[in-house]
C-alpha cells in the first residue's frame, strides 16, 4: 500500500513500515528510544515491534494503564518522570504503542518533554488507525471533559501494521468502526454504502477500508489544518458524542461505554437533527439509524439522563462565543457546519434514537 503523506508526516502501511521505521531511526541517531504501551499492547503489539526494530540505541519500556481513565496529567507525570530518571534528551524518540489513549498522551507528553522530542505512532487499535493516526491532535482529559488540554503536534512517522487488529477485542474493533461510517457520511456515499452490509469481509477488505478511511481524513485535514472550517465536518456526531460519552464515564450506574461507541449514538442523533433542520430526507436518516442498530444496538439513555447531557454540551471544544456549533447533514457528503441547534430538538433526537 501506498504511503500517506499528511500535514508533515508520512503514514506508512504493513510490509513497508518497518522498512521506514529502521530507515528513520538509523538516519537520526536517536540517543535513546523510549517506547510507551499499556499492559494489552505490551502482551499483544510490543513483540512485534521489538522483533523489527533494528538499531544500537538503548530501549526502555514505558508501561502505563490502560483505558480513557488514566488519560491524565498525573499520567503524564508519570511518563515525563521517568523520560527524565532515564536521562531522556532531546535526541531522545518515543515510540507510542497502542490505541488512541496511547497516541494521544504519548504524542502530548513528547510534544512537551524538554520542548518537544521526536516520536513515532504506532497505532494498534482500529479507532487509533483511521482517525488518531492523522492530524496531530495530541492531548489528555481534564477531570471528565474531553481532551481539553492538549497541542497540535505531528508524529515523525505513523506506522500501521493492520495485523495488530488480530488480537483487538470485538467491541474495540466495533468503536472504530463508527469513525469510518462517519467519514463515509461526510465526504462520501460510495465508501458509506461499503458498511451496509459487511457479512462477507476479508482481511483484505479491511486493509482497503482502513486505507480509504486515513485518505478521507488526510484530505479534510491538508486543506484545513487547524480547524478553521472544512475540518470541522470530522466532528459530526461528536458534539453529542462526547457529552454522552462523558456522562456515562463520569456516572458509575452507567455501563462502560467506549467513544465510537457513544460517536456512533451522537451521529444518530445529529442525522435527526439534520432532517429537522438543514433537509436531510428522512428515509436517509432511517437508514442511518438502521446501519447503526445493526453494528450497536440501542444503549439506554433515560429521561434522567438528558439535562445533564445538555450541560455537559456546553464545555465541548468546539464552542465558540457561548454557542454550541453543530455538524448537521444536508444529504450524505454534504455536511453543514456551525449550526445552532435548540435544546428542544435534541430532546426530540433522543426519541427518536430510542424508538
Ligand atoms: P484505547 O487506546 O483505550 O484502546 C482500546 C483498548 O484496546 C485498550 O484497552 C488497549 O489496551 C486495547 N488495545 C489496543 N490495541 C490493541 C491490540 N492490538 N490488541 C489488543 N488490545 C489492544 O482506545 P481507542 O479506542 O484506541 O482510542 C480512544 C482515544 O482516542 C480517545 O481518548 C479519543 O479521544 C482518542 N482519539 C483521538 C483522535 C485524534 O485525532 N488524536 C481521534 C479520535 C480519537
Amino acid at each position: 500500500m501506498k504511503s500517506i503523506t499528511a500535514n508533515n508526516s508520512t503514514i506508512h502501511f504493513n510490509e513497508s513500515c518497518y522498512i521506514s521505521l529502521n530507515e528513520h531511526v538509523k538516519a537520526n541517531n536517536f540517543s535513546k528510544i523510549f517506547i510507551l504501551v499499556d499492559e494489552n499492547t505490551h502482551a499483544h503489539c510490543l513483540p512485534l515491534l521489538l522483533e523489527n526494530l533494528e538499531t544500537t540505541s538503548s530501549i526502555e519500556i514505558i508501561e502505563i494503564e490502560s483505558g480513557e481513565m488514566n488519560k491524565t496529567i498525573d499520567t503524564c507525570v508519570g511518563v515525563w518522570n521517568t523520560l527524565s530518571d532515564y536521562n531522556g534528551d532531546r535526541k531522545s524518540l518515543l515510540i507510542n504503542v497502542g490505541g488512541g489513549v496511547i497516541t494521544d498522551l504519548g504524542g502530548f507528553v513528547a510534544s512537551t518533554f524538554k520542548r518537544g522530542i521526536a516520536y513515532i505512532n504506532v497505532p494498534t487499535s482500529l479507532l487509533a488507525m483511521v482517525d488518531a493516526s492523522v492530524g496531530g491532535k495530541t492531548g489528555v482529559d481534564l477531570g471528565h471533559l474531553k481532551n481539553q488540554i492538549g497541542v497540535i503536534s505531528t508524529p515523525n512517522l505513523v506506522l500501521i501494521d493492520t495485523s495488530f487488529l488480530k488480537t483487538l477485542p470485538q467491541n474495540q474493533m466495533r468503536s472504530g468502526l463508527a469513525e469510518m461510517l462517519k467519514h463515509g457520511l461526510i465526504s462520501n456515499e460510495m465508501y458509506w454504502n461499503k458498511f451496509k452490509d459487511m457479512s462477507d469481509l476479508s482481511f483484505d477488505d479491511l486493509d482497503d477500508l482502513i486505507y480509504e478511511s486515513i485518505l478521507i481524513k488526510k484530505q479534510v485535514v491538508d486543506i484545513d489544518p487547524l480547524e478553521v472550517n472544512l475540518r470541522k465536518t470530522l466532528n459530526f456526531g461528536h458534539t453529542l458524542g462526547h457529552a454522552i460519552e462523558s456522562y456515562f464515564l463520569s456516572n458509575p450506574d452507567k455501563p462502560d461505554l467506549l467513544h465510537g461507541e457513544a460517536i456512533a449514538i451522537g451521529i444518530v442523533l445529529v442525522s435527526y437533527i439534520s432532517t429537522q433542520l438543514v433537509g436531510l430526507p428522512i428515509e436517509t436518516t432511517n437508514d442511518i439509524k438502521n446501519v447503526f442498530r445493526n453494528y450497536y444496538g440501542v444503549v439506554p439513555i433515560e429521561k434522567a439522563d438528558y439535562a445533564a447531557i445538555l450541560q455537559l454540551l456546553k464545555y465541548d471544544k468546539k464552542n465558540e462565543h457561548g454557542h454550541i456549533n453543530f455538524v448537521l447533514l444536508e444529504a450524505i457528503g454534504r455536511p453543514k457546519i456551525n449550526c445552532l441547534v435548540d435544546d428542544a430538538i435534541i430532546l426530540d433526537a433522543f426519541k427518536f434514537y430510542k424508538t
